[in-house]
């Protein structure tokens, strides 16, 4: 048995009966978008940490050192949204290959400090090393809640209302475009049609005023980013809370340039939006009697558009869609997995590398 057969929520539950997890202070430990640790009666300390692997979260030939650094910032930033929090100091280690030129050495430095500027984050230490294996990237995030605000996963209750940021399918379509044109620079002409998907891809907004807003309004009862995709991140969030859900197909903020790009490979923009993954957009649930008032408060402040995608259902119904045909299909919890091989299963392998024979099957 090797890691690859356990995949990654398998080797999660192994290490977890070896290593010491558990404290009075930790209020939330493994299996949330960050820690919570509690510093006193209000103040909660939020911790998170993702590492970026050259070949397998992105490619040199098509993100600049600056989206690369950019990018590994914005999703640990993404997971500190997911908790409604603010963001505070962030600690980066840099795994360096030896013929890294000095001039993408400064470039990966400002793609940091940018998104670091943007969201107030100052740099409080970190770690170099060279690393032969290709560039790595690891980041450890801290920020600050309070404990009337803090959101987890795990509050979802039946007959709550289901609502996503943003749009959703933008970025596997961005990177699929990224990956076309890197394999037949024919398709160029592409790019600037499609130049928000890739952007969605390359540089991801993570959703702070977004989240702040939802935590603040007092009638949040769960929150996550999507970072694995809709249906994964749902069944996430529905395993945690101990209950079910229904999406409904027609409500799904589908960007509206992906329908051409899902066609020029066969996909459909369905599978984008539910199985991509990478959008860093929040899947937010709402009690039942949210008014109008507070939904377009938090509109307002997340600077980014919210919709209204479906319903919380008990724990028996299972996670489904209810496809435009009114069919209820069952939506299972698929999405990325690092260490499933391979880690795509959907739609013919909507995340896989792009292969000359696979873009129009
Ligand atoms: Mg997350």
């Amino acid at each position: 048995v090797n890691i690859s057969d356990l995949g990654e929520s398998g080797l999660i539950a192994r290490l977890k009966t070896i290593l010491p997890t558990a404290s009075p202070d930790l209020l939330i430990g493994i299996g949330d978008d960050c820690a919570a640790i509690k510093l006193d009666d209000n103040r909660l300390l939020l911790a998170t940490c993702d590492i970026q692997v050259e070949g397998e979260h992105f490619h040199r030939y098509y993100f600049t050192p600056y989206q690369i650094g950019r990018r590994a910032l914005a999703v640990n930033l993404s997971d500190i949204a997911a908790m409604g929090g603010k963001p505070t100091f962030v600690f980066i280690s840099l795994g360096l290959p030896p013929d890294l030129p000095t001039e993408d050495f400064d470039d990966l430095q400002r793609g940091i400090a940018d998104i670091a500027n943007e969201f107030g984050v100052i740099v409080a230490g970190g770690n170099l090393s060279r690393s032969p294996a290709g560039l790595i990237v690891d980041i450890f995030l801290l920020g600050e809640t309070t404990s009337d605000r803090l959101l987890t996963r795990s509050g979802a209750r039946p007959g709550d209302r289901v609502f996503v940021t943003g749009h959703l399918g933008a970025s596997i379509a961005g990177l699929r475009l990224l990956q076309a044109i890197h394999a037949n620079p024919d398709k160029s002409e592409l790019a600037p049609r499609s130049s928000q998907l890739v952007t969605a891809h390359t540089q991801p907004t993570p959703r702070i005023a977004a989240g702040q807003a939802i935590a603040a309004s007092g009638w949040a009862t769960a929150m996550i980013d999507i970072s694995d995709g809709l249906a994964a991140d749902l069944g996430h969030l529905c395993e945690q809370s101990g209950v079910g859900a229904e999406i409904r197909q027609t409500s799904l903020p589908i960007p509206p340039e992906l329908p051409e790009v899902a066609a020029a490979w066969g996909v459909s923009p369905l599978d984008l939006a539910l199985y991509g993954g990478e959008d860093y957009e929040l899947l937010f649930i709402l009690k039942p009697d949210t008014s109008d008032a507070v939904i377009a408060a938090i509109n307002e402040s997340a600077g980014v558009t919210i919709t209204e995608i479906g319903r919380i259902l008990p724990k028996e119904d299972g996670c489904r869609l209810l496809s435009d045909s009114v069919a209820r299909i069952p939506l299972p919890p698929r999405g990325w997995d690092h260490f499933s091989s391979p880690p795509y299963e959907v739609g013919g392998g909507v995340r896989g590398e792009l292969k000359e024979d696979s873009r129009n099957p």
